[in-house]
């Protein structure tokens, strides 16, 4: 693809095409690794998600990027199943107060209902660069 640099990738969840770019890079980088980056903003100290050049809360671009607790509940969620391996597409209210569009993965997602606590957890297909995915996990403690 012409005009966006960076690598691209299908993920295996949803078989939608991961497109990289420089500024995006350093989310997807940290995805792979298992953190989960949201956008932070040093003028009126709200977090963001996604990440972006400036804040959505008060068009502020002191903004940087820092690291979620990688918890939440899932908000709402459907299984796909017409496709030959049914998926989980879900968006879970994280910890800090954002919802992200996401899959649930590596349990029964046929088990799976809204308000379950749900854990960041990291693509075992992923290169250097993935999406964050989360999995159904008890609280710790
Ligand atoms: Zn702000």
């Amino acid at each position: 693809m012409t005009g966006i640099s960076g690598a691209h990738r299908v993920s295996a969840h949803s078989g939608h095409e991961l497109i990289v770019t420089a500024e995006t890079r350093p989310f997807f980088e940290a995805a792979a690794r298992g953190v989960l980056l949201l956008g932070h903003c040093a003028d009126c100290g709200s977090f963001h998600y996604y990440p972006r050049p400036f804040c959505p809360h008060c068009f502020s671009d002191s903004v940087d990027m820092r690291e979620a607790g990688g918890w939440g509940t899932i908000y709402s969620f459907s299984v796909v199943r017409n496709v030959e391996t049914p998926y989980c597409v879900a968006y879970v209210a994280l910890d800090e107060g954002m919802t992200l569009l996401t899959n649930i993965v590596r349990c029964d997602i046929e088990a799976l209902g809204i308000g379950q606590s749900v854990r960041l957890v990291t693509d075992p297909d992923a290169g250097d660069v993935a999406l964050p995915l989360f999995t159904r996990a008890g609280r710790p403690g």
